[in-house]
């Protein structure tokens, strides 16, 4: 009998070459096996016929092999394999490209199962034909019952195992499952949406009855998926839930808020009056800070909706009340950013804002660490070196971390630790769809800037082919002369791939032959953090004309007056990376242009990203578009989607799905009667699952 913590490579057929396979997609227990789902069903309890076929179609057929051939001589689609089959009604005409594994594959009498789309031949209309079916071999007639006669599982190949050869394995593997399997969704949440059990539910997936609708199957909302797919989520969430209630236990600052002094300093401080977004997220943000447990708050505003004032009215709260206040960038252009504009704004009132990069010299970082020891520096902005370096603080009360997700959460726990729970701002300027939202910072609580600050024109994008540069270089010229500044920027910064312009050949082309009359700057990743910095204030005091970069600019940097960008081979960034680049300009009252620069013939996801670009700037509905093209994972990183542990569920797909988790996991976690059964759940999950949803150090 084979246990389910055994490892798959001593099952039958497996071996150290398949088991080296599966491993590589993270399967390596006969339990990781079951959790591998089928990712779609054929219903092949009855078949299609050759005859009933309608072009355009999809079809399952079961068919007899009559012929097949390798064409060598079809080297331009690499390789043609072409393959004739027959049913009882007639025959069938199949092609395969770039199909040279094929050759000698298939021999005549041979039994199988195609799947595909059915049309007519291109050179013989009359005739119906297959372009790239899914083909499954079958065994001799009545060998193996799970491959016809019912609902079959199609899996996703894995190497050289195919989707059939998976259907056996896990057959074999749900013969582990013991008869009595604990089943840790709570029995309330089970019954309330009549899910079956955990073991019924895996069988189910599997190897689905006769009865089940193909359809629903199909689209995972058979009951037994629906199940699956809440409880990843509802474990995931109750790890959120847990850690909130977790904070909320522990003790943290109770700022005042309220006193005239500090609502003055607030005051003071603002350069302009705040919009009624901003008034509306600083109150929760003080809201927050007044209460005696640590604030955890997630800030969202789109790119140029104001979060830096708000944020430094925050850190106003917590100086006036005697604490220091830490501000992380994602890069050191950033940080020096944030440190300019907080100095010009808190510094006129006497507070002491410090930097620390890992640009400064020695001495000046000894000093600067001195005075943050002594807590003489009231603001200390930085970049991870704030965290990776032993910097201590002497009264840590308030910590800001901008553009979150380049941030690990581990990170962030590292910094929390240097304070004593201090309160947490996370600010993004990526706005993320609610529901990402939820899956991803659901224990944070949640506050949006969801307005401009007036008197801003909006930003108008053009799409230009490559053909009309000249034209798009002689409006940069003109807006030049008016006054204005230009970005130019490039995907790469050296000429790496012939086709791809790179920022350090252009800026010399530029400089030299395109606008010799101009004064053209560059500025890339791989310069000098003093240089960077020595550009940028070049650009903001307006030496600079035109400056050409990469995408460092991306982020925070800060000129009103840059009205123009154009943005070469466009097609090239995300639309994430597109939106924020063009957050750049359209900080001023003057009109501002952004030019996409793209070839004329685009495939379909870059099409649409430029086409979005051209026809929005709702950071929401962008990030909707890209969440759409990218998932999930991308969206945030592979490296935090990796640390989901999410095996079915999928967070786009299933959104209804993990509002119904997220919910009855809070109300678990929040509800002071259940607190015994949570108490058990936690200790009846086995360690992997309590590892799998980080819930090991929640409990
Ligand atoms: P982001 O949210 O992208 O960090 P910033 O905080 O950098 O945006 O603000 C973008 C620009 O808008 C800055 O130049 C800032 O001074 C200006 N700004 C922010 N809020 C207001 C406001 N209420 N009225 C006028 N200008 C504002
Ligand atoms: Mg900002």
């Amino acid at each position: 009998m084979i246990q389910l913590t055994d490892e798959v490579k001593f099952m039958k057929g497996v071996g150290p070459q398949r088991a080296a396979a599966l491993a590589k997609r993270g399967i390596t227990s006969v339990e990781d096996l079951i959790a591998y789902l089928p990712f779609r069903y054929e219903d092949r309890s009855h078949f299609a016929t050759i005859r009933e076929m309608k072009p355009g179609e999809t079809y399952t057929l079961r068919v007899e092999v009559v012929e097949g051939q390798f064409l060598k001589y079809a080297r331009r689609y690499g390789g043609l394999y072409h393959l004739v089959v027959r049913d009882a009604t007639g025959r069938l005409h199949c092609r395969f490209f770039h199909s040279g594994y094929l050759e000698g594959r298939y021999k005549p009498g041979q039994q199988l199962v195609l799947h595909g789309k059915a049309d007519y031949d291109p050179f013989r209309p009359a005739r119906m034909e297959m372009v790239n079916p899914q083909v499954e071999l079958l065994g001799p007639e009545g060998s193996d019952s799970t491959e016809v006669g019912r609902i079959v599982p199609i899996y996703e190949a894995i190497g050289s195992i195919s989707p059939r050869m998976l259907r056996k394995f896990v057959h074999q593997a749900l013969a582990a499952l013991p008869a009595e399997m604990p089943d840790m969704v709570p029995a309330a949440i089970r019954a309330r949406y009549q899910f079956p059990t955990r073991r019924e539910a895996l069988f189910y997936v599997h190897f689905p009855p006769q009865t089940e609708s193909l359809e629903k199957l199909n689209s995972f909302r058979s009951p037994a998926h629906m199940r699956l797919i809440v409880e990843e989520f509802f474990f995931f969430q109750l790890s959120l839930a847990i850690r909130r209630r977790n904070l909320r236990k522990q003790p943290g600052i109770a700022f005042r808020v309220r006193e005239p002094r500090v609502r003055e300093a607030i005051k003071r401080i603002l350069p302009f009056k705040p919009t009624a977004a901003q008034k509306r997220v600083l109150g929760e943000i003080a809201g927050d800070m007044e209460k005696p447990v640590p604030m955890n708050r997630l800030l969202e505003g789109d790119v140029g909706s104001g979060k830096t004032i708000v944020a430094l009215e925050a850190a106003t709260i917590a100086i006036e009340n005697g604490y220091q206040v830490a501000l992380m960038a994602p890069t050191e252009i950033l940080a020096v950013q944030h440190y300019l504009s907080a100095r010009r704004i808190l510094a006129p009132d006497g507070y002491k804002v410090e930097l620390l990069v890992s640009g400064i010299k020695p001495a000046q970082k000894r000093a600067a660490n001195e005075r943050i020891r002594s807590g003489e520096a009231q603001l200390i902005v930085g970049t991870h070196a704030l965290i990776e370096d032993p910097v201590a603080f002497s009264r840590l009360g308030l910590v800001i971390v901008d553009e979150q997700h380049r941030f690990g959460v581990m990170q962030r726990k590292r910094l929390i630790e240097k304070g004593a729970t201090p309160d947490v701002l996370v600010m993004t300027a990526t706005p993320i769809p609610r529901t990402l939202a939820l899956t991803f910072f659901g224990d944070l609580d949640n506050s949006v800037i969801d307005e401009m600050p007036p008197g801003r024109a909006p930003i108008e994008t053009r799409l230009a082919a490559e053909s009309s540069l000249p034209g798009v270089w002689e409006s940069v010229r003109r807006e030049v002369a008016r006054g204005r500044q230009v970005f130019v920027v490039y995907p790469v910064i050296e000429e790496s791939r012939a086709e791809l312009k790179a920022a350090i050949t252009e800026y010399e082309r530029l400089s030299r032959i395109v606008l010799p009359t101009l004064r053209v700057g560059l500025l890339h990743g791989r310069m000098r953090s003093e240089e960077k910095e020595a550009v940028m204030e070049s650009f903001r005091r307006g030496e600079i004309q035109v400056l050409v970069a990469t995408t460092v600019i991306e982020v925070g940097v800060d000129v009103p007056n840059a009205t123009i960008m154009v943005i070469e081979h466009a097609d090239r960034f995300g639309l994430a990376q597109l939106h924020q680049l063009r957050g750049r300009i359209g900080r001023g009252s003057g009109k501002s242009v952004c030019i996409l620069v793209a070839p004329k013939e685009l495939t379909g996801d870059s099409r649409e990203r430029l086409d979005t670009m051209a026809r929005t700037s709702d950071g929401f509905e962008i990030a909707e578009v890209d969440l759409k093209l990218r998932g999930p994972g991308e969206f945030f990183g592979t490296r935090q989607h990796g640390e989901l542990g999410f095996h079915i569920a999928n967070p786009i797909r299933d959104r209804e799905l993990l509002e119904l988790a997220r919910r009855e996991a809070f109300a678990l976690a929040d509800d002071p009667s259940a607190q015994s059964e949570l108490a058990s759940l936690l200790t009846q999950l086995g360690a992997n699952w309590r590892q799998r949803y980080q819930l090991a150090h929640v409990g």
